[in-house]
């Protein structure tokens, strides 16, 4: 094996985890319910055997997944074909044309504004395209593989799609969330931890179940799919630690609306959110952290 050569491949992703223990040899048996010891490292993100030009396609791959994501958030709880008609201006419903619909570039070089009425665009397009670029890059130098590569990628782009769609509509949608589990629970198979991935998601389904009957509100019906999307996804240990994040992230960001008092108390948290950035988090060190507090 030649030696690794620090290039912009194995910058990216140190610079990513702020440097922590990017080059770590990952422990045998880590890893989510699909990747189970695919895990390159138990805390960093780095394969070192990415070049430059991978993490350049990857990330212009990641990009037009990221505009994907748009389309299906701004779509799909509309009930609107995600495929016709085109992308069209939100001001003056003109189509937005090819060279005016590159990720991320277009927004830039339009500063942001439509090309025909020059109505503002909201940034959040071409975060969600950064976003998507960033994760694909991550996910693929995080786990080896085709099939876990591919569930980690499937994963994200669900966490994103229902993170924004739920706080777009506070809704979790079932059109996402069955197929989603459905998928979960295929990729976990074919990795042979269909029972882990069973019973996390049972068991992130029940809890949330547990905590909506006992509070009466606060959550919705969704959020259990949502979670026993996660479970189908992550399995153990990884199901615990989204599932512990969700609810820190979403006890604070509740906490903070109420305090500002930019929501009442009878008003429901986002918490569909909370949970899908806890997932992320856990997709990406779900052992690592768990080992703080199971060593
Ligand atoms: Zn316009």
């Amino acid at each position: 094996m030649p030696p690794r050569r620090p290039d912009a491949a194995a910058v990216f992703p140190i610079v990513l985890t702020f440097g922590v223990g990017a080059r770590n040899p990952a422990p045998p048996g880590r890893g989510p319910a699909w990747g189970r010891g695919t895990r390159m490292s138990a805390w960093g993100l780095g394969t070192a055997d990415m070049g430059g030009v991978e993490v350049a396609v990857l990330a212009v791959f990641g990009a037009i997944l990221g505009s994907f994501a748009n389309v299906v958030i701004h779509r799909l709880p509309l009930e609107v074909s995600i495929v016709f008609p085109g992308s069209r201006c939100p001001h003056c419903q003109v189509p937005i044309r090819a060279v005016d619909n590159v990720p991320v570039l277009s927004y830039l070089l339009l500063r942001g504004r439509c090309r025909s009425c020059g109505g503002r665009i909201s940034a959040r397009y071409p975060l969600v395209e950064l976003l998507m670029a960033i994760l694909t890059v991550a996910v693929w130098s995080a786990f080896a593989g085709p099939l876990p590569r591919m569930a980690g990628l499937l994963f994200a782009f669900l966490m994103v799609v229902i993170t924004f769609i739920d706080l777009d509509h506070q809704l979790i949608l079932n059109r996402i969330t069955y197929p989603g589990i459905a998928a979960g629970l295929l990729f976990s198979a074919a990795h042979g931890q269909i029972v882990p991935a069973l019973l996390s998601a049972a068991g992130a389904a029940a809890l949330i179940a547990a905590i909506l009957v006992l509070s009466r509100g606060g959550m919705g019906g969704g959020d259990i799919k949502l979670a026993a999307l996660i479970g189908a996804f992550l399995g153990w240990p990884g199901v615990a630690v989204a599932l512990f994040l969700g609810f820190m992230a979403g006890g604070v960001v509740g906490i903070g609306l109420l305090a500002l008092r930019l929501r009442g108390r009878k008003d429901a948290i986002p918490f569909g959110p909370a949970l899908a950035a806890g997932a992320l988090v856990a997709l990406f060190w779900g052992e690592a952290i768990a080992a703080w507090y199971w060593p």
